[in-house]
């Protein structure tokens, strides 16, 4: 933005220039190899399926690496390696002991933080302070917090007999967070004393596979994390081998739902961390500026990739009009563009495939008489872009009120009284987060408990932490993920 300001008598009219400067993360301290394979018994390996397939930085398309594609019997030697260093080592291996590895991990983590978060901005196409600011140091955080409990588990769960690990877990996870989710995944698991094979997104392996490449740096025992790249088919592949004893999986609702008639029947533990359609409810007492930058966080950050972003926002009727309109004033001065530029704020969608539904959903919106509002911006040329979005006169029959976009795009309602709220809030198959901003306690704590969802922030938005439990209700899944919620996913109890 240039803006003219007026001249002194006699001088001509200086110009200043208020936009940011470039200010690119370098990458040439990120070595990405030119193929992977896979991550079995401690060591990298061909596939046995022969096929590779390639991964792409969603910001300029270009080609980063040719990444292994695990067929059956690729998933069935990680199953099997996995099966053996559970009985062999790890099942032997103390609570203590296990800390140790944890700890290394996390600390491991925490020195190439750097090159991580590179990695990830660039084969996910998030804003590289993002991935510096959040995944990475989240992912750190859930090593240190698990390796606090590896030997406490007599402690965690008073009056069970004795924890005891599951077994095998055959962890499946999606492209919203690699790192951070392979982090939510593993930490548990290993500190509750089972082995795991990890099936990273097909979009997003390589921060997976670095973090692989951690795990043999901290000496790990081979074969206690096998890491099995590909797409769905070996997903389904792995959480219907019969040497698993335990699923988690974290992604769509309806490949939750398919997972759960594979395992039913099977004995086998499952947890399931699906979508959501979050209400971000602003009552008319609320601080407004402040909701205004939460509502912001909870749609815009990430791109809207994120399965509890405050996707619908509910306001008081009273205070709508204020309220939007300060919104739109904030949402034009978001920067949207190359994720690896440090001011960023939008960085890119992370597939075409995503691309297209967030498309056809706006398309719905617009299509059923929603008004549409996109502050103006240049997009990069090349790579996948979406405009922050949002949309006033929604009704909750439009698909943009019901479904879940899984983009930068808010769908705006409006209620009348707390009541009201709760009830449209809830109007969901949904149920995984919430949001309530108000100046009272009182309310806030009245309508936390009427709200049907895993996680409900007051005057806030999107805040993790490895010691808080996160899950869903209804189509959101069940089972609790962080906390000692998260532990008891892991293990034995009874
Ligand atoms: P998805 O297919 O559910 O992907 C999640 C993970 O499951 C990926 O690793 C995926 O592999 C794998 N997978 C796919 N089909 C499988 C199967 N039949 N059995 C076992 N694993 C399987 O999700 P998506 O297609 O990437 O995204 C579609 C929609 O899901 C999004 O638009 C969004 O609404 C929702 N989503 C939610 C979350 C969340 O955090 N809750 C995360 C991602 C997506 P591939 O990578 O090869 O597909
Ligand atoms: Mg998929």
């Amino acid at each position: 933005m240039a803006d003219e300001i007026t001249a002194a008598p006699g001088r001509a009219p200086a110009r200043l220039d208020w936009s940011y400067a470039p200010a690119p993360e370098a990458t040439d301290h990120v070595k990405v190899r030119e193929s992977y394979g896979l991550l079995i018994g401690g060591k990298w390996v061909a596939p046995l399926s022969g096929s590779h397939f390639k991964t792409i930085n969603p910001a300029t398309e270009e080609v980063l690496a040719s990444v292994a594609e695990a067929g059956e019997e690729d998933v069935d030697a990680a199953v099997k390696a996995a099966r053996a260093a559970y009985t062999k080592t790890w099942s032997k291996t103390s609570g203590a002991e296990r800390a140790k590895y944890l700890y290394r991990i996390a600390r491991v983590l925490q020195e190439r933080a750097r090159e991580f978060a590179v990695l990830e901005t660039m084969n996910g196409g998030k804003p590289i302070k993002e991935s510096r600011d959040v995944d990475v140091p989240l992912a750190a955080a859930h090593f240190f917090y698990h390796a606090g409990w590896a030997d406490k588990l007599d402690y965690a769960f008073p009056g069970a007999p004795g924890p005891r690990p599951l077994g095998v877990a055959a962890q499946v996870i999606p492209w919203n967070f690699p790192l951070l989710m392979a982090a939510w995944k593993l930490a548990p698991a290993l500190a509750a004393g089972n082995t795991v094979v990890l099936k990273p997104a097909e979009t997003t392996p390589l921060t997976a596979l670095l973090l692989g490449e951690v795990l043999q740096q901290a000496e790990l025992p081979p074969g206690v994390v096998n890491i099995v790249t590909g797409a769905g088919q070996t997903g389904a592949a792995l959480v219907a081998h019969p040497g698993v004893d335990k699923v988690a999986f974290t992604g769509s609702t309806e490949v939750g739902k398919a997972i759960q008639r594979t395992l039913a029947g099977s004995g086998k533990r499952l947890t399931l961390e699906l979508g959501g359609k979050a209400a971000n409810i602003v009552l008319d007492d609320a601080p407004v500026d402040q909701a205004v930058e939460g509502i912001i966080n909870g749609i815009y950050f990430n791109q809207g990739h994120v399965c509890c972003a405050g996707s619908r926002l509910l306001v008081q009727e009273s205070i709508a009009e204020l309220l939007v309109g300060k919104l739109k004033r904030r949402m034009a001065t978001l920067r949207v563009g190359d994720p690896l530029d440090k001011n960023t704020d939008v960085g890119a969608i992370n597939s075409r495939a995503q691309l297209d539904r967030i498309e056809e959903l706006v398309a719905s919106g617009e299509a059923d008489g929603a008004e549409v509002y996109q502050p103006p911006c240049d997009l990069p040329e090349r790579g996948f872009w979406f405009r922050p979005t949002v949309f006033t006169g929604v009704a909750q029959s439009y698909r943009i009120a019901q479904e879940e976009i899984f983009g930068p795009v808010l769908s705006v309602l409006t209620f009348r009284t707390p009541d009201e709220a709760v009830e449209k809030a809830n109007n969901t198959p949904y149920g995984l987060s919430a949001g309530v901003w108000t100046d009272k306690g009182s309310r806030i704590l009245d309508l936390a408990g009427r709200l049907r969802a895993g996680v409900v922030w007051a005057n806030t938005f999107n805040r993790f932490d490895p010691t808080s439990p996160f899950g869903g209700y209804k189509e959101s899944g069940f089972g609790r993920e962080g906390g000692r919620h998260g532990l008891a996913a892991y293990l034995d109890l009874t």
